[in-house]
């Protein structure tokens, strides 16, 4: 070294001396590491339920290599053959050629969570309706994944920033709230959680666009915007249900024909989905208006969980038809 040559910062010398800690350079220097929407190649789905199905499905047709986890390895191999299967269904309604269909299901690779958040620069969650379950999952992802990686929510009313407490990178954290059936619903709702920055949001925002969506943004409240306005609504229709105001199936046509909800019951979301929201509806705004109906808690421990379990309101079959109210 010359006289003329500056004296490296003490950081940098630490940097030198510490070749693992240069995969962190920019936050090491103090910088934030931001993740563009053109820097986005692999999502991970962690979930592959019916939401995160839909969004490894979605993914893989706009062009994103997608890893679909799951709890265990079997159930992301069956959520994998899981989107194959809806993919197959749109070649054969002629709504996908079949070109695309192959390039999209060889685009999704079913994995474990470990092995995809290193690889991903976006992590979409979208595990079971649980804080517990969630929290754990974000503490590994943070802990896994690249520095600059967008950890993601589907949650539908667990709190961001409680979800980014649990993380190092509280500004790279974002709910993105897809509707079921993801493929056919256009609305993400995104979440800015009490830290999220604009650099994230803007490439959450950029995704969900790219994913053909339309982008409503949300502040950190129980239930967001969507759900503190569908669950009440939902419970409400359990309670008229459980008092006996009317059967299920005209509390159903009284949705579709008298106010225009075309989707029908809370079977489609999930029983246990709508209770857990429920849940946190009533306990985090501390008010009982929120409170669950007994129906509602009943069926969940029942273990009726809607179409997902082929019995809720109704009995559904394989294919996941509705054939008759449950008994
Ligand atoms: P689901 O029950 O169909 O799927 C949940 C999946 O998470 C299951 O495959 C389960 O095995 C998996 N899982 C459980 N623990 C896990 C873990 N530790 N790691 C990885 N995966 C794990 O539920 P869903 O309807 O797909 O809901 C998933 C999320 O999407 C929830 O947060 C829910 O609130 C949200 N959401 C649901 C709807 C809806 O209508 N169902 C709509 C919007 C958002």
């Amino acid at each position: 070294m010359t006289v003329t040559e500056p004296e490296p910062s003490s950081k940098a010398r630490t940097l030198a001396l510490l070749p693992w800690i240069v995969l962190d350079v920019p936050s090491a220097l103090g910088k934030d590491p931001k993740m563009l929407l053109s820097e986005i190649g692999v999502i991970a789905v962690v979930g592959a339920g019916q939401m995160g199905t839909g969004i490894a499905q979605i993914c893989a047709q706009r062009g994103y290599r997608v890893l679909l986890a799951d709890a265990a390895l079997e159930r992301a191999k069956s959520g994998k053959l899981a989107v194959e299967k809806q993919l197959g269904r749109l070649r054969d309604k002629g709504k996908l050629s079949a070109s695309d269909c192959e390039q999209a299901s060889t685009r999704i690779e079913a994995s474990t969570a470990e092995l995809a958040y290193p690889q991903a620069d976006l992590v979409i969650e979208a595990a079971t309706e649980n804080r517990e379950l969630k929290l754990a999952i974000f503490e590994q992802a943070d802990a896994l994944s690249k520095p600059q990686a967008i950890l993601a929510s589907n949650t539908s009313s667990v709190s961001l920033t409680l979800l980014a407490g649990r993380t190092k990178r509280a500004d790279r954290v974002v709910g993105m709230h897809f509707m079921n059936p993801v493929p056919i619903m256009k609305l993400v709702e995104l979440v800015r959680g009490m830290e999220t920055n604009e650099e994230t949001l803007a490439t959450v925002r950029g995704l969900a666009e790219s994913l053909n969506k339309t982008v409503i943004v949300s502040h950190d409240r129980p239930g967001f915007l969507v759900n503190r306005m569908l669950i009440p609504f939902l419970n409400e229709a359990c309670f008229a249900l459980d008092e006996g105001t009317g059967s299920a199936e005209d509390i159903d046509q009284g949705a579709r024909l008298g106010l225009n909800h075309p989707l029908g019951p809370a079977d489609l979301i999930g029983l246990d989905t709508v209770l857990a929201i429920a849940r946190v509806l009533e306990q985090d705004f501390g008010d009982p208006k929120y409170r669950p109906s007994l129906l509602l808690k009943n069926l969940v421990a029942a273990g009726y969980l809607g179409r997902k379990t082929k019995r809720g309101f109704y009995v559904y079959d394989d294919q996941g038809a509705k054939v008759r109210p449950a008994p």
